[in-house]
């Protein structure tokens, strides 16, 4: 089973001491950037992480935490080298930093008397913070905008799997962000806020660009005008990551409550990359959060205690769960066209009905089943983990 972690995080302000630790570890991620590019320059040669984590070091941080920022300029080109393929725009990291995240790890926390003690370099005092929490096993401090934050990294033992043995199926999809089924009830997560903020994301994207570019290259109004894109496409961006972070957890605690043991979700990863739906269809295919909900639902779920597995989706919105006939319907009813079958239901939740009886590996028990329920983002919907 995969390690489960969680974050707590802490606004903790803007010291003297913070700057100095940032811009430390600002100054070694830059001289990485600067020797590593000279070297493929002048030899040819493109250093690994080991070679610079010896002999670039800072006195100001820990030992562990001047590794952590080469590490991360090397993920940093991990992960241009993975994108690279598809993504021909990509850059490698170049950029030097005047400020970098801090990290700490293993024998460089401790906690004494609800302070968390984070150790620095020979010739700095280790950063005091009061911590009401337990010991981390690690911590890093970002900027967020305004201030400065901790993130404190904890491992999570899952609880022992429960006795239930109900499955639930989800179908992740455009319309509705999710739905699931459970054999007798049927949930639809509606995806309707989400797709109105996607819309505005790339209005705003679009205006904002168009108006600087208007802008003379390298002034002052542009820099200004790329700053306030930024800081507008943020808020944005929380906007979303919120509204998808309260839709999941009520699915998620919603199934829990109603002793769902198994969560079945249904795989579409590779449909955004072979198929070719035309540019306005593209764009409304890759943004599809599924990707995300996906994510946040799985370890949503496995925080509870549920197994969640992966299935493969083909054909699941089109055939029929009772009698596997396939059809696309036109309206949002699905109505079976084999005459000795005659299954009726919401279309929205064929998907997820046929993802559950794959993995279940039974016929549809008609019957006992229960129109649809339907969950809406609401500002202030209450989440928390049942
Ligand atoms: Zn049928």
């Amino acid at each position: 089973m995969a390690r489960l972690y969680t974050v707590h995080r802490l606004k903790i302000g803007h010291t003297e001491q913070m700057d100095a630790l940032a811009r430390a570890a600002g100054d070694l991620y830059s001289q990485v950037v600067v020797w590593f590019w000279r070297t493929v320059r002048h030899k040819d040669l493109w250093l690994k992480a080991q070679h610079l984590m010896r002999w670039l070091t800072s006195a100001l941080l820990h030992a562990h935490a001047s590794d952590a920022v080469v590490q991360s300029f090397f993920a940093a080109l991990a992960s241009w080298h993975a994108r690279r393929e598809e993504d021909p725009d990509a850059h490698p990291p170049r950029r030097r930093k005047r400020f970098y995240r801090v990290q700490w790890k293993g024998s460089a926390i401790r906690i004494r008397n609800g302070f968390l003690h984070l150790s620095n370099g020979r010739t700095s005092a280790p950063l005091v913070v009061p911590w009401q929490w337990d010991e981390p096993c690690q911590v890093e401090m970002g900027w967020d905008g305004k201030q400065y934050e901790l993130r404190a990294t904890y491992r999570v033992e899952p609880p022992p799997l429960g006795s239930h043995d109900l499955v639930a199926g989800i179908d992740l999809g455009e319309v509705h962000l999710a739905v699931s089924h459970d054999g007798t009830t049927t949930t639809i997560l509606n995806g309707g806020y989400i797709r109105s903020l996607r819309r505005y994301q790339n209005k705003l994207k679009g205006k904002r660009d168009a108006y600087i570019d208007r802008k003379k290259k390298g002034s002052q109004r542009r820099r200004r005008a790329i700053q306030g894109k930024k800081r507008r496409l943020a808020k944005v961006a929380r906007q979303l990551k919120d509204a998808l972070h309260k839709l999941t957890t009520k699915l998620v605690s919603t199934l829990h409550q109603r002793g769902v043991q198994t969560v079945v979700i249904g795989d579409i990863r590779d449909i955004r990359q072979t198929a070719d739906h035309g540019h306005t269809g593209n764009q409304r295919l890759h943004q599809m959060p599924s990707g995300i909900v996906r994510h946040m639902l799985t370890y949503k779920a496995r925080m509870l205690g549920m197994e969640v597995v992966l299935a493969p989706e083909h054909y699941t919105t089109q055939s029929c769960p009772a009698c596997g006939r396939r059809y696309k319907p036109r309206g949002r009813l699905y109505r079976c066209r084999n005459k000795q079958c005659g299954f009726v239901f919401h279309w929205d939740g064929v998907g997820a009905i046929n993802i559950r009886n794959k993995y279940t590996a039974s016929g549809l028990v008609v019957g006992a089943m229960a129109s649809p329920i339907g969950v809406r983002y609401q500002p202030h919907l209450r989440c928390s983990a049942a």
